[in-house]
């Protein structure tokens, strides 16, 4: 199906369990899905972070230390677990080492080898290698005992999940009675004509800067429209909510160019 890029005429994703899943804006089988989001994460993982930086201006910085903040881990508790489920790189889980003041430990769980190879060499180039651990696994079938960690994380990874509910129940599983999730994601612009300018930056803008500091326009072409096919923030705070979750809230940031979704196991 193809869609104007302009338009507002995005097709919704259902979370059902359905065989054909979203790849960009191609409609492909799930198990395509996760090989193409692969290649994707192989293909960038080491000009992930810079393209991150130019890609925003170095906002997904401020995006990522709100989420923190608004987490709050303790800083006087020794080993509060936390898992950091599609943390690549590591930019969370580095965080949240830092804002417990060091007494966190988090557990990067990633599918893909090469983005958990940057975030080693981060880690230790870093300092923080005693703090963080990493774990290549699906987050879609996480291999840990139920009521294990204190707090979940996830940025900009639940939109490249092929079974967006799996992992929500799957989180929801791991946690121990009392953990929270935390979800930071593209969402919907809420303001009009940052909507406008944010599409035109998106669609022309961040493929060409991909082409010329990654070499691949295809991978970022793929994250923008996987963006614009993610469900908006209410919606997405129902699917939290089905998948278990307690008091769940959104918190916008940037007009809604991304939004934090919290919920809690109770
Ligand atoms: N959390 C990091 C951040 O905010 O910078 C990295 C986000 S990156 C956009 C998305 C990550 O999701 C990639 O590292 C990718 O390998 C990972 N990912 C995709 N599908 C996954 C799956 N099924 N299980 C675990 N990780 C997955």
């Amino acid at each position: 199906m193809t869609i104007g890029i302009l338009s507002k005429e995005y097709k919704t994703i259902s979370t059902a369990d359905s065989v054909e899943k979203s790849f960009g804006f191609r409609t492909v089988d799930r198990v395509e899905k996760q090989a193409l989001v692969n290649e994707v994460f192989h293909s960038v993982a080491r000009k992930y972070d810079i393209m991150n930086d130019v890609m925003s201006s170095g906002i997904h910085r401020l995006w990522k230390n709100a989420m923190v903040a608004w987490l709050a881990p303790p800083q006087r508790m020794a080993g509060w677990q936390i898992l950091d489920i599609a943390g690549g790189t590591g930019d969370i889980a580095f965080r949240i080492v830092k804002v417990s003041g060091w007494q966190a430990r988090v557990l990067i769980l990633d599918i893909n080898q090469s983005m958990l190879k940057v975030g080693r060499e981060y880690a230790n180039k870093k300092g923080y290698a005693a703090c963080v651990d990493f774990i290549e696994a699906n987050a879609e079938a996480m291999p840990f005992e139920d009521n294990r960690f204190d707090a979940c994380t996830i940025s900009f990874g639940i939109r490249n999940m092929s079974h967006i509910n799996r992992v929500l129940e799957e989180s929801w599983r791991v946690l121990k009675p009392g953990g929270r999730f935390m979800c930071l994601e593209f969402s919907e612009v809420a303001i009009p004509l940052l909507d406008r300018l944010y599409d035109v930056w998106s669609f022309y803008g961040i493929p060409k800067i991909g082409k010329m500091i990654a070499n691949d326009t295809v991978s970022y072409s793929y994250l923008i429209e996987s963006i614009r096919r993610f469900p908006k923030q209410q919606n997405f705070a129902e699917i939290i909510r089905q998948a278990g979750f307690s008091r769940v809230s959104y918190r916008n940031l940037t007009g809604g160019i991304v939004a934090i979704h919290s919920g809690w196991k109770i």
